[in-house]
């Protein structure tokens, strides 16, 4: 039944896919309309085509407008800022003083 429950894009709650939730056409979901809107999901009345994407979709949110990320993507990309490895990073992590 795993199938039937989604896992907030928003707040990480997760929630059962028979009920009601918020969904974009990019395949990410939420648990309530205000947790898509605080992704800004919308309705695309005009259609949408993510950048890079060759087929319309009815809805957009930040993920698929490339206005947000995910998390390994942002961790990929502040590593390369730093010219570190993710090694290194844990390193400097555990060797932290509080
Ligand atoms: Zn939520
Ligand atoms: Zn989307």
């Amino acid at each position: 039944m795993s199938s039937d429950t989604g896992v907030c894009e928003f707040c990480s709650d997760t929630f059962s896919k028979c009920g009601t939730f918020a969904s974009c056409d990019c395949g990410k979901s939420w648990c309530s309309d205000s947790c898509a809107e605080a992704d800004g999901l919308r309705d695309e009345w005009e259609g949408y085509t993510p950048p890079g994407e060759t087929w319309e979709q009815d809805t957009s949110c930040e993920y698929c407008r490339k206005e947000d990320h995910g998390d390994d993507v942002l961790l990929e990309y502040a590593l390369e800022l730093l010219g570190m490895s993710r090694y290194e990073l844990v390193g400097k992590y555990n060797s932290k003083k509080d």
